[in-house]
């Protein structure tokens, strides 16, 4: 290590950024914030600091509950995901008034009012605390763990002498190492840091950083190491020292990086430094927390630069940048071990697939659902308390326009372009990166996506007039995140059940088909008195009644069960299927393709292979059908790119998928959302980079990519068709399931809708049949080659 820290500081600076690279990539965190200064009141004097004050200074000597609550507030609607804390240490030991306010307020200290307070905070606004509350003991660690995610206390420096530290007990090295130690114990993910230029020796600072990577050895719970400049302030013991010298600042960044651990993350702030830009040369892989709405309490004197500042300062050094929670993904994603029972469903609300923050503009409220009415296919569910203004997959709310602004391709995307522009094939490691676009990136995507989709599908937009029947909602199976679906028992838990007869099955078809549709989808639960020919004799009920309508009917699932049911080999039954007229099958059921994930989404439905096989077959007896993926619940990117893959080797192998269909989860009535056991559906990100990455992955086999207006609204469709999407989907008069999820965008569209759409685009809207051949006024002709037809 000695080696190390005398080599001459462009080498250290270079390694360090070196370091950074390969553990986080080009990526570039915040952590958008709100900053309440619970008491401005400390028992510690310490030189530099502007933060505590004495109690004639002050109003009150803690902010009440109302102000607390205000201050969230104004967080919230401003988007941040961050309550951040602060406060001085052990005032009440120090001052009457404050012990006297604990007393009359009912509380026994700080740390219990602190507890109270972030408990209000997550409560009503969902903002996730992190307590900044000094060097506290094992027990207020762990009180403090009940209400916040994560917790911090600046190490500062190792050094017991300096003169900064004289009268400020709770600076003594020892009592914040027991603080670090005890953290580690009661496995909290902890902020700690340095604090570099108050009179310490570099050896001092070296040693801090050995401190803090033995720890973390010993825990593994250092999710982040702060590294801070002093700065002089007026009114401070220390107003006439000097700022912590540029070089000794970057050094400390660079050799925080170098000695620590890898996964730990490197945070400097942004606002302590003129041209903050350098920092990201010194290995930070952190700007720390951002607040739109309040000062920093701790600096004052420097306001936070405009997030769209640091954003451009860190994008045109080649990073991207995404917002985080004041938890680290790495813990997040391992609520078992690193949080509290309590707090695994806030972070999960407010995290995106990769367990970083959700980045769709607008505050996230918590969800208090009532369940108020029945209807008749379903139940209708509402919302009580403040409503949430982000964009989340069937809600009205638009999403903002990721496609404003220039594309920023990074060498890997350029790379992949390239390579699909030769025709090589995507793979697992470039659709997972891929995935982590951000900003600029995801531009990029949708121009590489857009291109594609231009090259195969030319200008046209495709549609099918189609009517959905959702024949029952009665089902054996138990999937979790089906709000649609009632076991014979539910009648008292959501909508009734239901299951259409014959007749009005025929008779809804029969109307849809006078009223110009040319498909009926069939889907329905798995009634528990079905026999498996009751599939196929609603095909021959139809197909007798309306020989013209194409029926697209049965999932995987259904198929599967109904020859089940017969002790039938799947073949036979599917090819009874065609002879009594069914003609392709929806490729919903798949969900996401991989088992752990069924386990948890839809453990007692066929498994990935089963859906596959099922398909497999369905192609060998020449029905068509589609791929669709559900995204958006508990899955992550990686589920995504296999997902894809899986159905990309059937293709090849079969020829028979006439399409992919994302379906973003739609969480708002979902079991499994009310159960606090999923996220709330994908981000506007990742609903658009899976749409256009589904282009680039399946170009060659797959031509069609469709994206659902019923849960990504007209807006939000507008961009798709900009990033890979060339249809637009069915009509769908009559479709329950997405509503009974929570969807609110309506149940039908018509041609002129769809044209209004397609328009402002300069692209034509055509309608086409199930099978992507061109229809005119009800008349299908023979397919174009601007309406491929998927490779056979
Ligand atoms: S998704 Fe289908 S199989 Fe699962 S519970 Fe709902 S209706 Fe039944």
């Amino acid at each position: 290590m000695s080696q190390v820290i005398s080599r001459p500081l462009t080498t250290l600076l270079h390694e360090a950024s070196q370091k950074r690279n390969s553990a986080f990539g080009n990526r570039i965190t915040y952590s958008p914030k709100v900053f309440i200064p619970l008491t401005h009141l400390c028992r510690d004097k310490c030189g530099y600091c502007t933060f505590a004050q004495p109690p004639a200074r002050v109003t009150s000597p803690f902010l009440s509950p109302e102000d607390v609550l205000d201050i969230a507030f104004q967080g919230s609607l401003t988007g941040c995901h961050e309550a951040l804390f602060t406060l001085g240490e052990k005032p009440e030991l120090r001052y009457p008034d404050a012990k006297a306010w604990l007393a009359e307020n009912g509380y026994e200290s700080t740390i219990h009012y602190l507890h109270a307070m972030a408990k209000l905070v997550l409560d009503e606004t969902g903002l996730l605390p992190h307590a900044n509350a000094g060097a506290i003991s094992y027990d207020e660690l762990s009180l403090l763990r009940e209400v916040s995610p994560s917790q911090g206390m600046m190490l500062e420096s190792l050094n017991p002498d300096l003169d900064c530290h004289k009268g400020a007990p709770d600076k003594e090295p020892w009592r914040r190492l027991e603080t670090l130690e005890a953290a580690g114990q009661l496995q909290i993910p902890f902020t700690t840091g340095l604090l570099v230029g108050i009179g310490e020796s570099k050896d001092d600072r070296i040693k801090t950083i050995e401190a803090i990577a033995a720890s973390h050895q010993r825990h593994g719970h250092i999710q982040e190491v702060i590294v801070q400049n002093f700065l002089p302030k007026t009114g401070t013991r220390m107003h006439k020292h000097k700022p912590c010298p540029s070089d000794d600042y970057l050094e400390t960044i660079a050799l925080a990086r170098i000695m620590l651990p890898e996964q730990i993350h490197i945070q400097a702030p942004p606002n302590l430094s003129d041209d903050f830009g350098i920092l990201l040369d010194a290995g930070i892989d952190d700007w720390g927390g951002v607040s739109p709405v309040t000062a920093d309490h701790v600096n004052p004197e420097r306001p936070w630069p405009a997030l769209d500042r640091i954003a451009n300062v860190t994008e045109n050094q080649g990073f991207s940048i995404a917002p985080r929670l004041t938890i680290y993904p790495e813990y997040a994603s391992n609520p078992a071990t690193w949080l509290d029972d309590k707090l695994h469903f806030p972070v999960l609300d407010r995290s995106d697939s990769e367990w970083l923050g959700r980045d769709d503009p607008g505050a996230i409220f918590p969800e208090k659902i009532e369940f108020i009415k029945n209807v008749e296919d379903g139940a209708e569910v509402a919302q009580v308390g403040e409503d949430s203004t982000q964009w989340y997959s069937g809600s009205t709310i638009n999403p903002a326009n990721l496609l404003l602004g220039h594309a920023r391709s990074t060498s890997e995307i350029n790379e992949i372009a390239q390579g699909v522009a030769l025709g090589q094939e995507v793979e697992l490691p470039q659709i997972l990166a891929l995935f982590r676009a951000r900003g600029g990136e995801v531009r990029a995507i949708a121009e590489l996506a857009d291109t594609l989709r231009a090259e195969v599908n030319g200008s046209s937009v495709t549609y099918v007039s189609n009517c959905n029947i959702n024949y029952t909602n009665v089902c054996t199976f138990k999937c979790r995140f089906c709000g649609f679906s009632k076991g014979p028992l539910s009648l008292n838990l959501r909508g009734k059940p239901y299951l259409h007869t014959l007749e009005e099955i025929i008779a809804r078809a029969s109307e849809a088909h006078h009223g110009g549709a040319t498909e009926v989808c069939l889907q329905g639960g798995i009634h528990p008195d079905f026999d498996g020919n009751y599939y196929i004799d609603m095909c021959q009920a139809i197909h007798d009644e309306l020989p013209n309508l194409h029926i697209h009917g049965f999932t995987a699932l259904e198929v599967t069960e109904g020859a089940k049911r017969l002790n039938e080999p799947l073949d036979s039954y599917l090819k009874r299927a065609v002879k009594a007229g069914l003609k392709s099958l929806p490729g919903t059921a798949a969900e996401i393709l991989d088992d752990e994930i069924r386990e948890i989404l839809c453990p007692d439905k066929i498994n990935s292979e089963e859906w596959l096989e099922a398909h497999r077959i369905a192609h060998s007896v020449g029905l068509r059908s589609n791929v669709t993926m559900m995204f958006g619940s508990v899955e992550n990117p990686i589920h995504w790119a296999k997902h894809l893959l899986a159905t990309r080797e059937l293709q090849k192998e079969t020829g028979g998928f006439t399409e992919f269909v994302g379906l973003p989860f739609v969480h708002m009535a979902s079991p499994i959302y009310l159960r606090k056991r999923a996220r709330r559906g994908p981000t506007f990100r990742e609903n658009l980079l899976v749409h256009a990455i589904a282009r680039i992955t399946y170009h060659g086999h797959i031509d069609n990519i469709q994206a659902s207006w019923v849960k990504i609204g007209l807006e939000g469709m507008a961009q798709l068709l900009q990033a890979g999407v060339n249809d637009v989907g069915g009509t769908l008069n009559g479709e329950n399931i997405s509503r009974a999820a929570g969807a609110k965008h309506g149940q039908m569209l018509t041609e002129n809708e769809f044209e209004a759409l397609c328009k402002p685009l300069g692209r034509a809207l055509i309608q086409r049949s199930t099978l992507y051949e061109p229809i005119d006024h009800g008349i299908t002709k023979v397919p174009r080659s601007s309406i491929p037809v998927s490779a056979e």
